[in-house]
């Protein structure tokens, strides 16, 4: 593997960076020429912060927000980022309210699911749907089914990485997209100019992370 791993700052707020590893990986969907490790960003509570006062800003004066659902490990980002919705001031419109940050769990089809106790928080409620990486769309997809069989109202998308802004149905506010990386691409396993090429693959990318083969 090439390993040449760099990193892309956010023009906004320069402490925010994003890792970026090139070479030939796959998801069970797609193959891809880089892997991004958004991992920092989530886990590391003070840059967590940093990413959820900028993921905040598109909501701040204009939606209600009653639940953040969060997905791919963004809960970090998920509680910093309620915390910055409710912030006292008079152009902050969920300024004294509850905001629920929740999780989705997998059901043993590996549908997401609310258990009983925890659907009061999706139906009618305000809803922003909190992710990590945007590439495929499958997942986003899949939360959005889950939403919508629970009665949730969509009230926005967050990621930190969306890979094709211009495709998505929804407006997604991303920090990075795949323009902040020369020569992203992904493609269907079958039609890979890598794998037509005759470069094998490098890394299997898993929840959390991707393990080399
Ligand atoms: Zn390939």
């Amino acid at each position: 593997m090439e390993m040449k791993a760099f990193t892309v700052p956010l023009n906004k707020n320069p402490e925010i960076v994003m890792n970026v590893i090139p070479g030939h990986f796959t998801t069970s969907h797609f193959h891809l020429t880089h892997y991004l490790d958004l991992n920092d960003l989530k886990t590391n509570a003070s840059l967590a912060r940093e990413v959820a006062i900028e993921l905040a800003l598109p909501y701040l004066s204009t939606t209600l927000v009653d639940t953040i659902v969060c997905m791919e490990g963004t809960e970090v980002i998920g509680a910093y980022m309620a915390e910055e919705l409710l912030q006292e001031g008079t152009s902050v419109v969920n300024s004294g309210k509850k905001i629920h940050v929740v999780t989705p769990t997998n059901n043993i089809n590996r549908q997401l699911v609310f258990q009983s106790n925890m659907q009061g928080l999706i139906n009618e409620q305000n809803i922003i749907l909190l992710v990590s990486s945007i590439s495929s769309g499958i997942t986003v997809k899949s939360a959005l089914g889950c939403l919508s069989y629970y009665n949730g109202k969509l009230a926005g998308i967050s990621a930190l990485f969306n890979a094709f802004p211009e495709e998505s149905e929804q407006e997604i506010h991303s920090l990075f997209t795949s323009e902040d990386i020369p020569g992203y691409q992904t493609f269907r396993p079958e039609e890979c100019e890598m794998c037509k090429a005759g470069h094998k693959l490098d890394a299997i990318i898993l929840p959390g992370g991707y393990t080399k083969i």
